[in-house]
């Protein structure tokens, strides 16, 4: 047998199937990748298992060529949210509008007003490019933007609280997931936690006894996601502060998702709203920016002027600040509630959220034939009605009425598990990842969210399924 050698690195660098992947990721990057993969290679060619084609220059640059695009693919990737819940924490939450991103981009190529008044030509504060409009869609008298609702809380707690006691009811000190624990924040905001009333029932009398000199507020947090239901009762936030007040204390609410116009006039569920909960009293609200206000990733703090700023003075602000793109699209988006009429149209999660449930079944029945074609005879592919989510802790026991494609693999009790696993991680793997779910031994894809048929429908061949 005739011993097999492999090309050298020079060679391969002036052959011509190595001539364009030089071009495009440079010698650097192109020499380190085809180092690795002769390294690899040596053994097998010493062993004569190698044949000489495996070893060509040809198929060298083609399996460097695969490397060096995998690397260069960006890990940030777009994907299918098809999974039933639309405000996805894990899948970026709120989408931008239009707006918003024209917003974005102009932030990010050009010098801005950030902390410049061009009125004066002095120093400005990067809270007042959107203190107006926050003002004018809560009521609060004031503002500040920090870089999400968790922030907000512990700037809050800690500007306002700290080495003193802050009063809470038991069943609101919650978990919202990751690792944000409201005794926990409490704690690191070095507030002193006073816990009040019991997990399903407490009463202004509780509150009240719980007041003493120590006291430095008193808290609301929204149950977000979890629902106590049955024998409950809880202070309504105008009796509240309205106690609050009589002690000189002030009254922080934390909204969570915090929506700023009453949802049921799109048929959603009612979720307090900010102008609503300044109305009642509360002196502080902290919420959300990407949540139903379908914004970017921000913590909004809106209240009374001189809270506002003793929580502007707390150096920790600066830690916490937001930058230039978020308050570019948080501009732009907070713009889009001044014309409630058309916000539905023009806020995509809004616009999503309110689909309705027909539509997103005449999008599956009409996508269930290509699908159970791509599929084969081993699944049956039906359009059904389904029940999403608002999700990020909105209404965590009200359900979306939606509509979806339901794949289940038609074979055995023992191997069911195995074939939807299977589908799941091809779906998965797909290049924009198609993500659904998997419940009662079969695969969902909610279409609430499949705003772009064509590219999905596109790359359904690419499919290698169980047949
Ligand atoms: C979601 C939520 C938070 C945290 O908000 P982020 O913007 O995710 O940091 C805090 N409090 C409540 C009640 C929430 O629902």
């Amino acid at each position: 047998m005739m011993s097999l050698r492999l090309p050298s690195i020079d060679g391969l660098l002036r052959h011509p199937s190595c001539v364009l992947l030089l071009e495009r990721h440079g010698r650097e990057s192109l020499l380190a990748s085809l180092r690795q993969l002769l390294d690899e290679l040596r053994p097998g060619v010493l062993d004569g298992q190698l044949s000489a084609v495996e070893i060509s220059p040809e198929v060298l640059a083609g399996r460097v060529g695969e490397r060096l695009a995998q690397q260069q693919r960006s890990n940030v990737r777009r994907v299918f949210n098809l999974t039933g819940t639309v405000l996805h924490t894990n899948l970026g939450r709120a989408l931008l509008p239009d707006e918003a991103i024209e917003a974005v981009q102009m932030a990010a190529r050009y010098p801005l007003n950030l902390e410049f008044d061009l009125a004066s030509g002095k120093r400005g504060d990067r809270d007042d490019l959107i203190e107006g409009l926050i003002r004018e869609l809560t009521g609060a008298e004031a503002v500040t933007v920090v870089n999400n609702n968790a922030a907000a809380v512990l700037l809050t707690l800690n500007s306002l609280g700290a080495r003193k006691e802050g009063i809470i009811s038991r069943g609101e000190l919650i978990e919202i997931g990751g690792a944000f624990r409201i005794p926990d924040i409490m704690a690191r905001a070095g507030v002193r936690l006073h816990e009040v009333g019991t997990t399903n029932r407490t009463h202004a009398k509780d509150y009240e006894a719980a007041i003493n000199p120590r006291s430095g507020l008193i808290m609301r947090v929204h149950a977000s996601n979890y629902s106590i239901e049955g024998f409950t009762a809880r202070v309504p936030t105008a009796e509240l502060a309205e106690l609050a007040h009589r002690h000189g204390l002030p009254l922080l609410e934390d909204l969570g998702s915090g929506s700023l116009l009453d949802l049921t006039r799109w048929g959603l569920p009612a979720e307090p709203t900010v102008r609503q909960a300044l109305l009642d009293g509360a002196d502080i609200v902290t919420f959300s920016g990407d949540k139903l206000l379908g914004g970017p990733q921000a913590g909004l703090i809106v209240g009374r002027k001189e809270l506002i700023a003793k929580i502007k003075k707390n150096p920790l602000k600066r830690a916490l600040r937001v930058d230039k793109l978020t308050l570019a699209a948080l501009e732009a988006v907070l713009g889009l509630y001044r014309d409630p009429d058309r916000l539905a149209e023009r806020l995509p999660s809004l616009r999503l959220l309110t689909r309705p449930q027909a539509d997103i079944f005449a999008q599956a029945s009409r996508l269930q034939p290509t699908l159970a074609d791509v599929l084969g005879e081993t699944w049956t592919v039906s359009a059904v009605h389904a029940l999403g989510m608002i999700g990020s802790g909105s209404q965590p026991v009200a359900r979306l009425p939606s509509a979806a494609l339901c794949m289940r693999p038609q074979v055995s009790k023992r191997l069911r598990g195995r074939y939807l696993l299977n589908l799941e991680a091809q779906l998965r793997g797909l290049p924009i990842p198609v993500l659904g779910r998997i419940d009662d031994d079969a695969l969902w894809l909610d279409l609430r969210q499949l705003d772009d048929e064509p590219a999905w429908l596109a790359q359904l061949p690419h499919l290698q399924v169980d047949r």
